[in-house]
């Protein structure tokens, strides 16, 4: 195996970690920062849910920095970027229209809305101890 096992005839710990990590079942991943933080209790989710990103939302601490969010099949009406990256301006009026925090600088015909980044608030309230209601 690539990675770090118990051996069997530690199985007496592996009921510890089991039980201080919440582990119910297989498949789990925790992943844990290198001070034994818990990062993400659902490494699996993670991976369903943001595929490669994952692992760049792990190195982060578990946590999408505001200016790196990546608006995943958004693109911007401006300059074309796509993904969209960073705070996404979305028009009120037109069906399905994006602009990056760059372009909206320049204005548009219509009313822009910011988008929260719902992830990364939630995230950040989970960080600050802050209760979050599903
Ligand atoms: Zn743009
Ligand atoms: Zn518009």
């Amino acid at each position: 195996m690539p990675w770090k096992a118990l051996p069997y005839s530690e199985r007496d710990r592996e009921k510890k970690l089991s039980k201080k990590l919440n582990v119910d079942g297989i498949p789990t991943l925790v992943v844990l920062s290198a001070d034994g933080k818990v990062i993400s209790n659902d490494g699996v989710g993670d991976i369903y849910e943001q595929n490669v990103d994952a692992i760049r939302y792990w190195l982060n601490g578990g946590l999408k920095s505001d200016e790196n969010y990546e608006w995943l099949g958004v693109s911007c009406q401006g300059c074309q970027m796509k993904p969209l990256i960073g705070e996404r301006y979305h028009c009120s009026v037109c069906d399905n229209y994006n602009l990056c925090t760059k372009c909206q600088e320049n204005g548009h015909e219509h009313e822009l809305m910011i988008i929260p980044q719902k992830l990364t608030t939630i995230a950040n309230l989970v960080w600050k101890g802050i209760k979050v209601d599903p």
